[in-house]
């Protein structure tokens, strides 16, 4: 039957069939099961050993097949590892005890590059929260595999949501010129949270921080890798001292009013033009 082919192909699975397809409630309900006399992998070591006992059933949302919501009901089998004992399988399309399938994981965390997550959610049919755990969960299968050997440089900044109201600090890799973190707020203990994140071996490996004029950073950088050499880029230094040549102007012009002279009125363009 086709929509069995489809899950297969979709969940990728060896050990596993499809057992039935049923339409029912304007839901697809696919039960699966695992093969028999299959060895199943050691959640922990991927060792394949012989199931031992099975768990009660359950459910993960996959990815909606033409609008109709689709569930995977499976009742996942325990084997006993030499080494970790009893242990549920790796459940190739599960991740964790999260209620939705690895594909469904993919193709959220793909839409939210595009859409904002309310619309994300609206368009699979999924709440909010699923939204942000799948990004989440996202996030976290990429790290595992990112490769953050050897980088040496790195930048800070910080970026503002929501008109202003709220800070993320992010740190990137500039050799590679990718994104590797990014926590909430700014602030010495959120750029703390990076360093403690990345850890002493990867933290000495850093030769040079690119960052913002700003001492709460200056004095994370200075406490976690007082090697690195500080760099401030051009753009910030350019706009301090945009804000100290208009910090002066205001003070002469309220100077020069104060003397009676108006002489400074109407300057600010051009005290405030390209320096
Ligand atoms: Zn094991």
């Amino acid at each position: 039957m086709l929509v069995e082919s489809i899950v297969r192909f979709t969940l990728g699975i060896k050990d596993h069939r499809v057992v039935s397809v049923k339409f029912s409630h304007n839901q697809l309900r696919i039960e699966l099961n695992a093969k028999k006399r299959r060895k199943l992998p050691c959640s922990i070591c991927g060792k394949r050993l012989r199931p031992k006992d099975r768990l009660k059933e359950r459910v993960w949302k996959h990815v909606s097949l033409w609008g109709i919501p689709v569930f995977l009901c499976y009742r996942p089998r325990r084997v006993v590892c030499p080494e970790h004992g009893i242990r549920v399988e790796a459940i190739p399309w599960s991740m964790g005890k999260k209620p939705i399938s690895f594909p469904l994981i993919t193709v959220l965390a793909f839409w939210t590059r595009m859409l904002p997550w309310d619309q994300v959610a609206r368009l699979f049919d999924v709440s909010w929260n699923t939204v942000r755990a799948a990004v989440k969960a996202a996030v976290e299968y990429g790290r595992k595999r990112e490769d953050y050997k050897a980088v040496r440089f790195i930048g800070i900044d910080e970026i503002s949501r929501k008109k202003g109201h709220t800070y993320h600090t992010n740190v990137y890799d500039l050799e590679k010129k990718r994104l590797i973190w990014s926590g909430a707020h700014r602030g010495k203990d959120s750029l703390r949270r990076f360093f403690e994140w990345w850890g002493k071996e990867r933290t000495a490996a850093i030769e040079g921080v690119c960052c913002d004029m700003w001492q709460n950073y200056i004095d994370v950088i200075h406490e976690y890798c007082g090697d690195a050499v500080i760099v401030f880029d051009k753009f910030h230094i350019v706009r301090h001292l945009i804000e100290a040549i208009d910090e002066v102007r205001k003070m002469e012009a309220k100077a020069l009013a104060e003397a009676g002279s108006g002489a400074l009125k109407g300057t600010k363009d051009i005290w405030l033009k390209n320096p």
